[in-house]
């Protein structure tokens, strides 16, 4: 039973084919430069086995259709292809980065669904209008294969008033749902689902936090396995220090730099998502260059390992304080499943709440999940690697098989 995952974005679509039976992934393709002079188009049958082989070609990609057309030609190549025909396909599931409130699950795609997403367009603009781009495209081309929408933001839908409303005027919630959402649901609860079976224990029963630090960075407080309170926001900037993008800053900055710079909300808008974070602290976002340039003496650099490290464990402590208990912290995502420094700085000082870090663990490296706590940590820390297209097969395969 093959499942197609789709991550379509405003000018890209990244996807994979998996095979559910076993859960391997038996191509993964990205379609870029969607209406450039130039598109690129890359497809890895059998990633990862002795059988994998690229195709890769620089072509103009007019749209999303002819994208998805074109990947579609590989997929189903006589000689080289993984697929016959479109039928082949036994479902398909899509990343949807915003459902709003209306969405608390992934859900089986109907025209109400449809209608829904696109009604949570001014929520995240950019990328749901692109989200549905990909999805009427692929409804077109695979018009047999159930479609399944899959949400960043459903996983925190179980976050109770206290922590998803801004102390706003009410009616902005009202009339325009201004409130916390959070995003990377679909990494936190595949993370938490793994973490429950290595500590063989029901998920329903487990407190956690999980730490999402990839490009994007968010942390999620996991009570009796839903998420009950997660760092980012109504859009994903606010909280934790990212790749560019800010966190948690004083909301007064706007008017200050309005007044003070010139500078109109546009403009103040990308500078907090594009030239911020770890970027706007020392003009680097790759975590690896970041650790380069600070061990050969550049202060910056260790200004922003600081700073995001820091604020870090400060969220940390925070979730700790909302759930008491605490069963594990788990770490994912490019930055939490290989940067043992990062780790070991995010839980500096946290003896005294139980977390006992074993630096032997922590450093090591196999690419696997594994507990990095010492014995007697009362609180548990894993590494534990996240897989979002998994997890979004698994989703589909939970809606389709009901
Ligand atoms: P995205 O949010 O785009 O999915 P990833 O989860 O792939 O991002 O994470 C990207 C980040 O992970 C980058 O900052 C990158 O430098 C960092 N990263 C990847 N490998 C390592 C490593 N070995 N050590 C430290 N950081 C790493």
């Amino acid at each position: 039973m093959k499942f197609l995952v789709i991550n379509s974005g405003s000018s890209s679509i990244k996807y994979q084919v998996i095979d559910m039976t076993t859960e391997t992934v038996l191509a993964t393709g990205l379609v870029e430069r969607i209406g450039e002079t130039t598109g690129h188009l890359q497809t890895t049958f059998y990633p990862g086995t002795d059988q994998e082989r690229e195709s890769v070609a620089e072509q103009a990609i007019a749209d999303h259709d002819s994208g998805m057309r074109s990947a579609l030609a590989l997929l189903t190549d006589p000689e080289q292809g993984i697929i016959a025909h479109t039928t082949d396909i036994a479902a398909i599931g899509h990343r949807v980065v915003h459902g709003g409130e209306d969405f608390r699950a992934s859900t089986l795609i109907t025209p109400a669904v449809l209608a829904a997403i696109e009604r949570n367009i001014p929520l995240a603009p950019l990328h749901n209008q692109a989200n549905l781009d990909g999805i009427r495209v692929a409804m077109e081309i695979f018009a047999d294969s159930p479609q399944v929408a899959v949400f960043d933001t459903a996983f925190h839908q179980t976050m109770p008033p206290r922590a998803f409303h801004y102390a706003l005027p009410y009616a902005l919630y009202e009339q325009d749902r201004v409130r916390r959402y959070g995003f990377h649901g679909t990494s936190h609860r595949f993370v938490a689902g793994e973490c429950a079976r290595l500590l063989a224990k029901p998920l329903a029963q487990c407190n956690l936090i999980t730490v999402h630090l990839g490009n994007g960075c968010s942390m999620t407080a996991i009570e009796n396995g839903v998420s009950v309170d997660t760092s980012l926001g109504m859009t994903p900037l606010e909280g934790l220090v990212m790749g560019t993008r800010c966190g948690d800053v004083d909301p007064a900055l706007h008017l200050f730099l309005h007044q003070n710079k010139g500078m109109d909300l546009v403009a103040i808008d990308a500078m907090l998502n594009k030239e911020s974070g770890l970027k706007g602290l020392c003009g680097l976002n790759d975590m690896r260059d970041i650790h380069k340039a600070a061990a050969g003496g550049d202060e910056r650099a260790a200004l922003a390992l600081a700073v995001q490290t820091y604020r870090n464990r400060k969220y940390i402590g925070a979730f700790m304080a909302v759930l008491g208990r605490v069963d594990a912290i788990v770490f994912t995502a490019g930055i939490g499943e290989n940067d043992p420094f990062v780790r070991a700085e995010s839980l500096k000082g946290l003896e005294a709440f139980g977390v006992r870090l074993d630096p032997d663990k922590n450093s090591g490296h196999t690419g696997e999940a594994r507990i990095i706590s010492q014995n007697d940590s009362r609180v548990r820390v894993f590494v534990i690697p996240t897989n979002e297209e998994l997890a979004i097969a698994r989703e589909v395969a939970g809606v389709v098989q009901g």
